[in-house]
């Protein structure tokens, strides 16, 4: 069997040679250990923040430990009372082929309800951020406008059809005309923007001519200091993330706070994770939607270990439409 490790951190872009193979063996199960095999690994942008070794709100990985993320996998073996053989769990694992855990670090999946891979995505930690964050934090209005970027992403895809859902305008921005299309086409997304071969301010003039009542922040960037730039009073910007600056070294802004007061609007960050009390109720409301053909998930998928690399660095290339996953 076979792990992957931080072979080196990164100095801006990660490259193949920031991760290593290793084979592994593995001891037999305890009392209270499970035997997986892996289905599917998520790959995740924030994970490229945990390569650094800088204090932030997660551990940074150990350099030469294995790297972890949100996994799907199947008991093969167990000394748990709470799993049995053939059970899919989710939870956060090491990158590996097999391993062994105590049942506890995982949960059981319901494998009848909806396709396992979506524990990693719609019904999963990526559903959950849009959820949370564009309700809680956005609270969209019906009638107001709704700027996401990274838009046909896994969070970003989501944050808009929630917004649709709740009545609201919704403007994408993302770097394809296969991706615009599909927002439009397939996602029903009012306007669409293509940061690569558009000027953004003046897309946005176009595609929000009363302004934005809330943007749903996934880049940061040149695009979100175009978007902040046009915010309605009292605008909300829940801050999910801020991916075109996670391989910069230097924090490249935005300087917002005369924008802020400006527009009376509110910046708030948030992390996912703070919402546990209430992963319930959105994973029931997510899956309600998704059954009723209300919320429709893309994924993209890689094949075998080998390529987990790769899947990883492509969510810096926008190789993903959905939740980038690898298969094994
Ligand atoms: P995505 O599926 O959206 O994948 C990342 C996408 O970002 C790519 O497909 C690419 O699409 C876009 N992108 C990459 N580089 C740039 C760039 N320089 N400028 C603009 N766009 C870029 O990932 P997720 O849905 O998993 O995550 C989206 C965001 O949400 C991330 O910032 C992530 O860190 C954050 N997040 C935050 C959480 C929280 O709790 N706060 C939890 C989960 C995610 P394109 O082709 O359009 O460029």
């Amino acid at each position: 069997e076979q792990q992957i490790v931080l072979a080196e951190r990164p100095e801006g872009r990660p490259t193949r040679e920031t991760f290593r193979y290793e084979s592994i063996e593995l001891n037999a199960p305890d009392a209270g250990q499970v035997l997986l095999e892996t289905l599917y690994i998520s790959v995740d942008p924030y994970m490229r923040g945990r390569m650094n070794d800088a204090r932030s709100y997660s551990q940074p990985f150990e350099l030469g430990a294995p790297v972890q993320g949100g996994v799907v996998a199947k008991v093969i073996e167990s000394r748990s009372d709470a799993l049995k053989e053939g059970d899919i769990v989710v939870g956060m694992l090491d990158w590996a082929t097999k391993l062994v855990v105590d049942a506890k670090t995982v949960r059981k999946i319901d494998a009848s309800l909806a396709p396992v891979s979506t524990a990693l995505g719609v019904l999963g930690m990526t559903g959950m951020t849009a959820y949370f964050g564009l309700l809680d934090i956005g609270n969209p209005q019906p009638g107001e406008t709704v700027v996401v970027s990274a838009a046909a992403g896994a969070v970003g895809s989501i944050v808009g059809q929630i917004a649709k859902i709740k009545g609201a305008r919704v403007v994408g921005i993302a770097g394809s005309d296969e991706k615009t299309t599909y927002l439009k086409e397939e996602l029903g997304f009012d306007e669409v923007i293509n940061y690569k071969t558009e000027d953004v301010g003046e897309a946005l003039d176009r595609a929000c001519p009363s302004g934005v009542d809330v943007y749903f922040e996934n880049v940061g960037g040149e695009i979100g200091d175009a978007v902040i730039d046009r915010l309605n009073p009292f605008a909300r910007i829940p801050v999910c993330g801020a991916i075109s600056g996670y391989n910069e070294k230097e924090n490249i802004g935005p300087r917002v706070q005369s924008k802020l007061i400006a527009s009376r609007a509110r910046m708030q960050g948030f992390l996912v994770g703070d919402y546990g009390k209430r992963f319930k109720e959105a994973a029931e409301q997510l899956g309600e939607w998704v059954s009723a053909g209300e919320l429709k998930y893309e994924e993209t998928i890689f094949e075998g270990f080998d390529n987990v690399p790769d899947a990883f660095l492509g969510l810096f290339d926008g190789s993903n439409t959905g939740k980038l996953l690898v298969k094994l």
